[in-house]
């Protein structure tokens, strides 16, 4: 480092770090600064002490004013220069050192020109030998600025070695050791200049290590919240699916004792009732939590398709009209055709699970479902004239399980899984929910959509046009390792016009294919029993005798051969499924390619 006289111990003070080792450095000098009126008027007292009697007192009295005044005047800049660190020119600061080193020098050596010659021999000797010592103070004093501490020691030796040289004209070799040894001096202080830089890097990278510790610190901690706020929620979830698959299960075991009593007619045609009501409130719940289970494990990958979220939500309307009439709401839809590119079973979901909510909290009045376009955005707006929601719990309503007003958890009245799932799915297609609500007026829930596709989409579909009917006789292969599923949906896909075949292993599937050829639709299940899966099947049936529809059923949310099914693209159902759902997704495998 060769630095510019002018520019002081760092040349290029351009970089943060020359600029911090500066910044550094007239720090550490001027605190020292600070304190040098005390020991300029020890030194002068000192010189007093020995002097007095030898030099005349206005000399003495002048340079003592002099000296001190010098060092008064540094240290007053110096506490200036404390004082407003933060907005220093440290470069220019430093220059500004530099001078008033010299003269504070030159003030020391002020002594030597004016006592030396008033002074007999052995107290030119103690004389100069403290003007020697105070250079070797001052490597302490400049705090490692090679300039300050040159400007100040040349400022003492070069007047007391010239002036001895004048007294003593055989001694003059006085001068170059004077200057040899503030040579040495400076070089010192060039050294603990090397010293402070090296600190300063070494606090910089500690900092800089400090810095990054905090950050992985802080995301540490959020880690550990995140981990300890999902623990609390399954915990929370476990204790209520618990408590809610409880109940009906108790409610059945009375149920099937009373059966086994050999009721009258029309016991049995209650009892056969509100097993009926408790089933399908046990599938709801199921259900709920299976769709919970997938979300979270991530499993689930949305699909991208061209839809008409019109004719979806115009489809999910005419299932809740009658439901609507029967509380004398009126249900109004305001459907303008609404192209999306996006998952249509998840949207179609959120919808359903807003307009049933709706119909539900709203005794009177009426539900309505708009479609509205920003952007590239869909938006839908689900409102009702219900009962509304106070501020407070508009936020926990979409936690799992809760419920406004249910303390005694009435199955009739929902879950509170709905708008859990609402917002889980929400986020899984980068769509966002948000609430408007005054208790006692109504709510409204909008739920933005992206990926609006632009007008000219897929044509709006009739509600009728969207169930695609099945060709009767269509040859439908169903297999499953379960008897009694193999059984019901064999009976279901009978009663709806296919031609059935049914096997429970990957042999007996194999078999069917030998003797009937492929099919028009292979519903497999995900588990077999064997070490074949369904989908493996699937794929081999295929790469033999080319291609057909497949269905995917399985109970699982977490497992290797899902994540194999999603990625071979093959539909996917999620059981319980109801008799809507399998006819719907059949309808959609079965539907000519685009
Ligand atoms: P569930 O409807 O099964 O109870 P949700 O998660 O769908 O569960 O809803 C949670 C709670 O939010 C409900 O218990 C209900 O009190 C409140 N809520 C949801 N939608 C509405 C609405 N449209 N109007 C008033 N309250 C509602």
């Amino acid at each position: 480092m060769t630095p510019a006289p002018s520019a002081g111990p760092v040349a290029d003070t351009g970089s943060t770090r020359q600029r911090e080792v500066l910044i550094e450095l007239v720090t550490l000098h001027a605190r020292v600064l600070q304190r040098m009126p005390v020991v300029q008027a020890l030194l002068v007292a000192g010189l007093a002490l020995v002097f007095i009697d030898k030099v005349t007192a206005p000399v003495f009295a002048s340079w003592a004013a002099f000296a001190l005044g010098i060092e008064a005047l540094r240290a007053v800049v110096a506490t200036r220069v404390l004082r407003t660190l933060n907005s220093i020119d440290p470069t220019r600061v430093h220059r500004g050192f530099v001078v008033m080193a010299a003269c504070a020098g030159a003030a020391d050596g002020l002594a030597a020109v004016l006592f030396l010659p008033r002074l007999e021999v052995i107290d030119q000797a103690w004389l100069g030998v403290v003007l020697f010592a105070i250079p070797a103070a001052g490597v302490a004093v400049s705090m490692s600025s090679r300039y300050i501490l040159g400007a100040f020691a040349l400022a003492i030796i070069v007047p007391a070695t010239v002036t001895w040289s004048m007294l003593h004209p055989e001694h003059r070799s006085v001068i170059a050791l004077g200057l040899l040894y503030s040579g040495l001096l400076i070089l010192v202080a060039a050294e603990s200049e090397r010293l402070l830089m090296r600190a300063v890097l070494i606090r910089q990278e500690r900092d800089r290590v400090v810095r990054d510790l905090e950050r992985s610190n802080a995301e540490v901690r959020a880690a550990r919240t995140r981990a300890e706020d999902a623990a609390q929620a399954r915990a929370r979830v476990l204790a209520a699916a618990s408590h809610d698959l409880r109940q009906p299960l108790h409610a059945l075991s009375i149920y099937s004792a009373i059966l086994a009593a050999n009721p009258s007619a029309a016991t049995l045609r209650e009892v056969g009732e509100n097993i009926d009501q408790i089933v399908r409130s046990l599938g709801h719940l199921l259900g709920g939590l299976l769709d919970l289970s997938r979300l979270s494990t991530g499993y689930l990958t949305p699909e991208r398709r061209l839809f008409a979220l019109d004719a979806e939500c115009a489809r999910i309307c005419a299932e809740f009209r009658s439901l609507a009439e029967a509380k004398g709401l009126s249900l109004r839809a305001d459907l303008p055709p609404t192209p999306l590119c996006g998952d249509q079973m998840m949207v179609g979901r959120i919808a359903r699970n807003l307009i049933d909510n709706a119909i539900k909290y709203t005794d009177r009045g009426e539900v309505s479902i708009s479609l509205s376009r920003i952007g590239d955005q869909a938006v839908l707006a689900v409102a009702d004239t219900g009962k509304g929601i106070e501020p407070h719990e508009q936020q926990r309503i979409f936690e799992e399980f809760y419920q406004i007003d249910n303390p005694g958890r009435d199955r009739s009245r929902g879950v509170g899984l709905g708008l859990a799932l609402v917002q889980r799915m929400a986020e899984l297609i980068g769509a966002t929910v948000s609430l408007e609500s005054e208790p006692g007026r109504g709510s409204c829930f909008t739920v933005t959509l992206p990926d609006a596709a632009p007008e000219g989409g897929p044509a709006s579909t009739s509600i009728a046009a969207t169930l695609i009917p099945m060709p009767a006789g269509t040859r439908i292969y169903v297999v499953d390792d379960e008897q009694d599923i193999l059984a019901s949906t064999g009976t279901l896909l009978t009663l709806w016009g296919a031609r059935v075949e049914t096997a429970s292993d990957v042999s007996a599937a194999v078999a069917l294919f030998e003797r009937f050829g492929p099919p028009a639709l292979l519903i497999a299940d995900l588990r077999l029993g064997g070490h074949e899966h369904g989908t493996a099947l699937a794929r081999r049936l295929r790469a033999t005798w080319g291609e057909f529809p497949v269905l995917i059923t399985t109970g699982e949310t977490s497992s290797e051969a899902l994540r194999e099914t999603n990625a071979a693209g093959y539909p996917l159902m999620h059981k319980p499924i109801t008799a809507e759902r399998l006819r719907e997704m059949i309808g959609r495998a079965l539907e000519p390619a685009a």
